[in-house]
């Protein structure tokens, strides 16, 4: 077997001794001489991997009794219509920052429900800084704050995050989940998509604050209601249940490395690899993004032309080093740096990026 270092955005990388763990019950789920996809998600088996998957992330955070866990389809983006649907009343209107790709699109769903106020627009520095969040003028009306912690695509995370008093912030935290200390107070409700950081695609992560329950309109169909999946702890209707184990597992692994000090700690070390990397070559590398808001899972960075980058790229996949293309919308490189990426993967990337610029520089 040959396992690359996989680069990719998500879905990306999974912890090993995951994958192995689902290889090796995958036939036979604790002796029931089935697998578990294919046990209903009634069973006493299924009712455990939820609940647990539920209480190994409640722990991880160390979640107060007036939040929910919640496991829903249609990924995150299906979270940039339930936001607006469930948490904007009528005649009220939201904050919102507007950081990169998936924020303006979370921005575009929720203009289609409701008024949503912009109160940072990064597009003028094409999306390559943030705002000190103390900056922010917020309105002390608004029905909630969305921000998105981590621009998977343009590479910025914030560092520090915004505090809005009682007002709720929700938070896109599809691609920074678990790879960080956080303190919960202040956030009404964090959604991630679980292929970048907790698992397989297929489920999206939903934390959500007790009170914003009761905004919940009648008039919503039942699956677009959090009440719904709220009052049946997500299992209203089938939920996706491989995706759900895996997540299990995933969070029990980064429990057992440590939870999410070790997380950051882990991060810090994988991102600075390869940002020194860039810094050390700094008449080769660039990086766009302004330095109190780089991101520790997507680093970006750009090459001297068009033409190095896909060499690069190239030589980078000829080493088994695979998924460094940037996103298509913005062109350059980007490497993918979540969780279960071994920092002997971005050391090797480091070197290989050290490397690279002496021929080719
Ligand atoms: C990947 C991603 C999404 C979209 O997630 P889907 O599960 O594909 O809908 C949304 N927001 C961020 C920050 C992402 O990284």
């Amino acid at each position: 077997m040959n396992r690359i270092y996989n680069f990719n955005a998500g879905p990306c990388t999974l912890p090993l001794p995951v994958l192995e763990q689902v290889k090796e019950e995958f036939l036979d789920y604790q002796g029931k001489g089935m697998s578990i996809v294919e046990m209903s998600h009634r069973s006493k088996e299924y009712e455990d991997v939820q609940f647990g998957a539920a209480n190994i992330i409640r722990k991880l955070y160390a979640l107060p009794d007036n939040y929910k866990v919640l496991f829903l389809g249609g990924g995150a983006t299906m979270q940039f219509s339930m936001i607006p649907l469930n948490l904007l009343p009528e005649g009220r209107s939201c904050d919102f920052t507007v950081t990169g790709s998936w924020s303006s699109k979370a921005l575009d769903d929720t203009r289609k429900v409701g008024k949503a106020n912009v109160v940072f627009d990064g597009e003028k520095d094409n999306y390559m800084a943030l705002p000190d969040p103390a900056s922010l003028k917020l309105d002390p009306q608004a029905a909630y704050l969305h921000i998105t912690s981590n621009e998977t695509i343009g590479g910025v995370e914030w560092h520090s995050f915004p505090e809005s008093g009682d007002v709720p912030v929700i938070c896109d935290m599809s691609s920074d989940f678990a790879s960080r200390r956080l303190s919960i107070e202040g956030f009404g409700m964090i959604y991630a998509g679980a292929q970048k950081n907790a698992g397989p695609a297929g489920v999206t992560i939903i934390i959500l604050r007790d009170d914003l329950l009761e905004r919940c309109p009648d008039t919503l169909t039942a699956y677009l209601n959090y009440q719904t999946h709220a009052s049946k702890d997500s299992m209203y209707n089938t939920p996706p249940v491989f995706a759900v184990y895996m997540v299990k597992l995933v969070m029990e692994w980064l429990m057992n490395k440590g939870g999410l000090a070790a997380a950051e700690e882990m991060a810090a070390e994988r991102s600075g690899l390869v940002y020194s990397a860039i810094e050390k070559n700094s008449a080769f590398y660039r990086c766009p993004v302004a330095e109190n808001c780089r991101s520790k899972m997507n680093v970006v960075f750009r090459l001297p032309t068009e033409e190095l980058e896909k060499k690069f790229v190239a030589e980078a996949a000829a080493e088994d080093m695979i998924g460094l293309k940037g996103h298509r919308s913005v062109g350059g490189c980007r490497a993918s740096i979540y969780n279960a990426m071994p920092i002997a993967g971005t050391r090797a990337l480091a070197d290989f990026m050290d490397d690279f610029a002496a021929k080719n520089g």
